[in-house]
């Protein structure tokens, strides 16, 4: 299992003169699944991508430590900065999955090929017990444009967990889609990421998915954007999307901080 320390003083893109990202410092534990909340543009996409290496880290600090051999070993401990090649240093140590808003499936492959991207051709046999897993069997042939958005979903699910994902990252992920069909994937990815064991970072807009799914909740300020808040979701799991504890857990937070979603704590 995988811990992941984030400490970003601030992120500028090329050419802007404002930060996107200041003073944003957490850490998510171990086997931990963390909701990140904050207004539309704000910068959590650009943190993902910092995380997973896609986006430049250079002056931040943002490590990760992994207990998955037994043998505690903590990686960037004490670096000031972090570049693409560091991440890919230690690989088999740091798996990082990535689901993205749209499924991003390569359309000229079929499903099978579009998992095989990802594996070692050793690992291929395990192509058919995934599909298995995400309620995909017998689809392995079909090429994306042949399924529908939710499959298409399943897919980018399948091929995220293929790599064994000891953090997994997922921006919004279940957007658009119809409520039965996000309810489904959701209850499969709690499925999934319980049985992996794997530490969970999740970008949503939605405060009731959010309180469905995580262990705690961090809320964002609009840009540059920083932690204006955080809530622990400490009633057990499984639970229900309209379950009374969930609903009023949302109706207390919003009567507290009506602005909260806003990126506004008062
Ligand atoms: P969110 O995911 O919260 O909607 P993003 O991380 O996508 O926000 O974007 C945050 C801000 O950074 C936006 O103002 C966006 O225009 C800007 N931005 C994102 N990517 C780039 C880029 N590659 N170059 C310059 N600006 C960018």
């Amino acid at each position: 299992m995988i811990e992941l320390n984030v400490a970003i003083k601030d992120k500028y893109y090329e050419n802007s003169e404002t930060a996107v990202l200041s003073q944003l410092d957490f850490k998510v534990n171990s086997g931990e699944f963390l909701a990140i909340i904050g207004p539309s543009g704000c910068g959590k996409t650009t943190l993902l991508n910092m995380i997973s290496g896609l986006e430049s880290c250079v002056g931040q600090h943002i490590s990760y430590s992994s207990n998955s051999s037994g043998n505690r070993f903590k990686k960037n401990d004490l670096a000031s900065d972090c570049s693409k090649s560091e991440y890919l240093e230690n690989e088999q140590a740091n798996r990082i999955g990535y689901i993205f808003q749209q499924p991003r499936l390569m359309p000229w492959l079929t499903v099978r090929e579009n998992i095989e991207l990802v594996l070692d051709p050793t690992q291929f046999n395990k192509i058919e017990g995934l599909l298995a897993e995400v309620g995909l069997a017998q689809k392995g042939d079909y090429f994306p444009s042949q399924l529908s958005g939710g499959m298409q979903r399943r897919v980018s699910i399948a091929r995220a967990f293929a790599i064994n994902p000891q953090l997994l990252l997922l921006d919004e992920p279940f957007n658009s889609l119809d409520a039965p069909t996000a309810g489904r994937l959701r209850k499969l990815l709690l499925d999934l990421c319980r049985e992996k064991k794997t530490t969970v970072v999740f970008v949503t807009h939605d405060l009731q998915e959010a309180i469905y799914l995580a262990d705690r909740i961090i809320f964002l300020s609009d840009s540059p954007c920083t932690i204006i808040h955080e809530s622990i979701i400490n009633f057990p799991k499984p639970r229900t999307e309209s379950g009374i504890a969930e609903l009023e857990f949302q109706a207390k937070l919003t009567r507290q901080f009506p602005l909260l979603l806003a990126g506004k704590i008062d």
